[in-house]
Order: C-alpha cells, then structure tokens, then sequence
C-alpha cells in the first residue's frame, strides 16, 4: 500500500495542513492501493511562498550549473526505473512494456532533450540597437492529467528548472504516485529547496488555487478544454500567462497509394497505445471512398494483434483509468449507434472473458459522418471513427471541420499528396508515415487545443520573459 499524505514544499516533506485524504485505486483490479492528502490553500500557500524566496538565487542560477542539476536529475531518474514502471502501471493500467516504453522513456528524454536544448539557449543576445534579455517567468504553477502521469510532468519542470522558474505541480488525483518519485528524484538531484514543490489535491482546491494566486506568475495546465477555460478566466484577474495543452480529436488521412494493412495498423495503433488515452491520437479515420471494404477488412484483422488485459501480462491495451472514463467510453459508443454509424467491431460491455477491472472493448465505427458526435467530440478511449472522402481537397476540409487543432496524420506514397496534406491540416504537430517523435520538436495544439508549445526549446521559451535593454554598456 503507497500511503502519500506529505507534501513537498521547500525541499522538505511536510503533514497536510487538512485531514482530507484520496483512495488511489487501480483500474485493472478495481483495489485500492493507497492514499495521498488533499492538500489545502494553507498548504498552497506555504509552496508559493518557498517559490517565491527561491526565484532570486534559481533564477540567476549560471546556465552550466543548471545544465549540471539537469543532468544530475536524469541520471536519479534512470535509477528509479524500475520503479516508475511499477507505479504507471498501477495507477494508470498500462501494461508493463507501455510504461517503460512510452511513459518511463518519455520523462526520461524531455529531462535528457531540455540539458541539450538548454546547453545551446542564448539568454542574452547583442541586437545592434538593444539587447534582448531572456529572464524567468517567475514562479510558475502546473497542473497535470492523469493519462501520461510522467510525460506531462517531467516537460513542464524540465522547461523550467532549465528556465530557472521555481515551480509548484499540481498532478491528477487519481495518478499521483508518479509524481512523488519525481519528487524524490529532485530531491536526490539535490534541486535547490523550493524551486521544486508538490502539494497534492482536487482541482477545485489546488487547481483554483493556483490559477487565481497572486503570488503565482504563470500556469501551465494540461488537460481538458473546459478545466483550461476556467484556468484562464482566473489568471485573467491577476493578467497571469497561461499555457494550455488541451484536447484533440485528430485526423488520420489515409492517400489512395497507401498500403491499406500498414495504414490499418498505424490507425489501430492509435486507439490501442495507452487505452485511447492520448489528447494528440488519431480518432477520426479518413479513406477515400473506394478504400473503404479492403480498409475496413485490414482495421478488422489488425485488431487482434493488440490484445486486451491484464497490464502485467503480455498484453498491449490495459483498462481505462477510471470507472468514471469507463462510463464515458460507454456512452460514447451508445451515441455513436445511435446517430447511425455501424459498429464494425468491439461495442460496449467488458472485452469477453473479463470481469474485473475498467476495460473496454477496442471499437470501431465505419460510416461516420463528421457531424456526428462521436467525430466531433474528444472520447478519450480506444474508438475509431472511420469516414471515407473524395479527394485530397474532400479529405482536408474534413480534417479541418472540428474546433481542435493538436494533431494530424497522413499515409501513403505521392510525395505532393504527403506535402499537401501535411501544410494544410490546421494542427499543431503533423506525422507523415507515422514518422518517429522528436522531443526537440513543439508540441502543442491550434483553435481549442490550447496556448504555447512544449518541448525542447520551445518548452524552455515558455517559462521565460523577453526583457529589451537599450544602452546596455558592453
Ligand atoms: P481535467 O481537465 O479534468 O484535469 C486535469 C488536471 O486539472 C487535474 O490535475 C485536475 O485535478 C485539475 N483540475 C480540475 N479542475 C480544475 C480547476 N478548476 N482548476 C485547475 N485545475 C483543475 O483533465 P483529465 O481528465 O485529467 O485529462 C484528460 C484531458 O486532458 C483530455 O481532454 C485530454 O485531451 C487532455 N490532455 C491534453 C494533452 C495535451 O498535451 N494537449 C495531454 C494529455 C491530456
């Protein structure tokens, strides 16, 4: 039993300051497995000001020995492997080789990428006429989701303990666990006392708190599109900057000249990794119109090379992370049914054979209509909306007809097709041929998909003010 009831505030773990505890439980056995407190605006209050007496001496902390802190905190990070497998699996449900694969390794290159990125920053630049300073933010606040408990967290303080911007995170309730590694790996850094605090708790307490903190000089959230307006009307009474990773609902543009059972794969893959649960997944599937009987016969065969199941047996899709997200996906796929799209595999319930834990069916929906609602809104499951078109120009304007804007996707051979596509998708990140990531690369979303761009500098860019000197004697 993980029992977590101390915060992380100026490099000390502290008693919550209120009684309120959280039961974390783990979706694919439906057990508790331990506790964290909820902290309160006392509590809050204590880390913005550890921040605060911080921010002079992190914030004029030389470049080389930031570069060092980093590299120090990767090399803690690597240590804690093990460990940070364990514990995604647990809290989330993703299998085994998921948490090392995507979330173990993610935390670890957003801390290896933001070193390399930080290593060649000019924070200080001779324009001619002025010159242009980068400075930290300031104190700046995080809240994060519960669906990449590692990828979330470790871009954000990478970027800002790169920046030199002392921070206050925030995670979800429900995957807490990873954090308090994260916690402990600064620790063991030997990360300057209140350039990192973690105060645990509910959005309406912490999350509010910190968007609406005087003391607080910029928040970035990520998560849903309804939390991130909230987010900004608060910090809009204290003219905070905000950065927002929001939702997607991307398109998957498969060319006429592609190989209809790699394209299949690829889509399939983008409902199975992490259950569906990827703000930038590929959910609205698009294949020209005489695709459509040989794509839907790929997508039905490629199902079964990503089974179902226990996260700690050989398995590639684990459960939904909650009752609550389980419900959801449920009332999705009745919704799509129902608008008349036909179910052409999974459907609601348990996948066959099991009982336990929050796992849905990978489903599949062909004869979609982009004004259906299960195209337009953002499910967070593993559901694919297959929808055929005529024509690139077809396929881009259907790409394009969601108020999201986070990612897209195309496949196929025509070099001019691949180019077309790739400029004219309104989305922040374009992956052609399921391209490899890149953590130097921005991430971040168009239209209702958010504010700013994470990752490597850009990341780094975020928790930075631009000062201009004239006259600076050199
Ligand atoms: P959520 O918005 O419900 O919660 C996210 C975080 O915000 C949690 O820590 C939560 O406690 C906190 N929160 C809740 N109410 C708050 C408030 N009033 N003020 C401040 N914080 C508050 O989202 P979720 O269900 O945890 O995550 C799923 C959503 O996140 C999806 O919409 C998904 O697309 C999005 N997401 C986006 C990205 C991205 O990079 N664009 C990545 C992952 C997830």
């Amino acid at each position: 039993m993980r029992n977590y009831l101390k915060h992380f505030i100026n490099g000390e773990w502290v008693e919550s300051t209120g009684s309120d505890v959280e039961e974390v439980i783990n979706p694919a056995t439906e057990e508790v497995i331990g506790k964290i407190s909820l902290g309160t605006k006392e509590d809050l209050d204590k880390a913005v000001k550890a921040a605060r007496d911080a921010f002079p001496s992190f914030s004029t902390m030389p470049k080389e020995e930031r570069v060092k802190m980093l590299e120090r905190i990767a090399e803690e990070y690597e240590k804690r492997k093990d460990d940070i497998i364990e514990t995604i699996t647990d809290e989330l449900g993703s299998p085994l080789t998921v948490s090392e694969k995507v979330h173990y390794m993610m935390g670890y290159n957003h801390f290896s990428q933001a070193t390399e990125s930080l290593k060649e920053f000019t924070f200080i630049e001779d324009l001619g006429g002025h010159t242009r300073v980068k400075e930290s933010i300031g104190v700046s606040g995080l809240i994060t989701p519960w669906n990449f408990p590692t990828n979330q967290t470790s871009t954000k303080i990478a970027s800002a303990f790169a920046a030199g911007s002392p921070v206050i995170l925030k995670p979800a309730e429900i995957t807490p666990f990873a954090a308090i590694i994260l916690a402990e790996i600064f620790e063991a850094a030997g990360v300057p006392k209140g350039a990192f605090n973690l105060v645990n708790g509910t959005g309406e307490v912490i999350g509010n708190g910190i968007s609406s903190h005087p003391d607080i000089d910029f928040v970035s959230f990520t998560g849903s599109g309804k939390v991130g307006q909230k987010i900004m009307q608060n910090a809009s009474e204290t003219i905070k900057n905000v950065a927002l990773e929001l939702g997607g609902k991307s398109p998957l543009v498969v060319l006429e000249d592609a190989d209809v059972e790699k394209a299949a794969k690829v889509a399939v893959n983008h409902i199975a990794t992490n259950t569906g649960q990827v703000c930038s997944a590929a959910t609205r599937v698009l294949i020209p119109s005489k695709m459509k009987d040989s794509f839907e016969e790929a997508v039905k065969k490629v199902l079964s090379e990503f089974p179902v199941g226990n996260p700690r047996e050989e398995n590639y899709v684990g459960p939904l992370v909650s009752k609550k997200q389980w419900d959801t996906v449920q009332s999705y796929i009745e919704k799509g049914k129902e608008e008349g799209a036909t179910l052409l595999a999974g459907g609601t319930g348990k996948p066959e054979g099991i009982d336990k834990g929050y796992f849905a069916r990978l489903t599949v929906f062909s004869d979609v209509k982009n004004d259906m609602t299960i195209a337009q809104e953002e499910i967070f499951g593993p559901v694919m909306s297959i929808l055929t078109y005529d024509g690139l120009d077809d396929a881009i304007e259907i790409s394009n007809d969601t108020v999201y804007g986070l990612a897209g996707y195309v496949v196929g051979e025509d070099k001019d097709a691949l180019r077309k596509v790739a400029t004219s998708i309104r989305a922040g990140r374009i992956k052609v041929n399921d391209a490899e990531a890149d953590f130097a690369a921005p991430f971040g979303g168009y239209k209702q998909s958010g504010i700013g761009r994470e990752w490597g500098d850009h990341g780094i860019e975020e928790y930075l003010e631009t000062k201009t000197i004239l006259g600076f004697p050199s």
